[in-house]
């Protein structure tokens, strides 16, 4: 007698109903799937309830995680919705993101990988092509910085500096925030064309809360604090400081 109780726990899924469980003929693990009554016909995007609209393209696959070698796929309806906001789209499921083949566990685990093995180690392992990589960290990424924007607002005071990497042969700017102590912006390069960059992504005003903006004495600094936020204050960075007095002792 099928468990469905044991398959859920071991899919690690929520608000899914269990309808069936079979095996292919290349010894693939597939398992068909509902959403629990709640999780119906909401917008992909948005996730409010809207109106069924249509079948869609019928039933789709999206890969889980392997149970040792085999692999495993959830199969379900994928209808398509009628949002108020965003027109026709395809109804959310609740074991996968908007426009994915793959479950949540299944692209955190892509995620996990790809920050400590190669590109080509996480497609051998997970036998995923490996175009498909970038698109699912993208997907992570948005969901855990779902509004990037956010982070300028209510800025009072900040701090410009570059920093080098690859043994000083390459540069960045970073921006921090010194009221969250959090770095808000980063950049390749350093120079006015790439910290124009950041304050153009500000809006009038996010500039405008801006009282003061620390930085070390580079004119490039300077030139883009008085055009985009003439009011702050510019403050020399303690650090630099010191920096600049030890070497006049040397
Ligand atoms: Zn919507």
């Amino acid at each position: 007698m099928l468990n469905k109780r044991i398959i859920k726990n071991l899919l690690n899924v929520k608000h899914t109903i269990i309808d069936d469980v079979k095996m292919t003929a290349d010894n693939s693990l597939v398992v068909h799937v509902h959403p629990s009554k709640g999780h119906q016909c909401r917008c992909g995007i948005c996730g409010k309830k809207s109106k069924f609209y249509d079948n869609g393209r019928g039933r789709r696959q999206w890969r889980s995680c392997d149970f040792n070698s085999t692999m495993v796929y959830l199969e379900a309806d994928a209808p398509r919705v009628k949002c108020k906001d965003h027109g026709v789209v395809t109804a959310s499921v609740p074991w996968a993101r908007h426009k994915s083949r793959f479950t949540y566990d299944f692209e955190q685990l892509v995620a996990w990988l790809s920050l400590n093995c190669s590109k080509k180690a996480v497609s051998q392992l997970l036998r995923i092509s490996w175009n498909t990589i970038g698109p699912i960290i993208i997907r992570i990424k948005a969901s855990l910085d779902p509004n990037p924007n956010s982070r300028f607002d209510g800025l009072k005071r900040i701090g410009i500096d570059e920093t080098s990497y690859r043994k000083g042969h390459k540069y960045m700017t970073v921006v921090v925030n010194h009221d969250t102590g959090k770095v808000i912006w980063v950049a390749k390069g350093h120079g006015k064309s790439v910290l124009t960059k950041f304050f153009e992504l500000l809006i009038k005003e996010q500039r405008k809360s801006i009282e003061h903006v620390t930085a070390d004495g580079a004119r490039w600094i300077a030139l883009c604090v008085e055009e985009y936020c003439p009011t702050a204050v510019r403050c020399i960075d303690p650090f630099h400081v010191v920096q600049w007095a030890m070497d006049a002792v040397d």
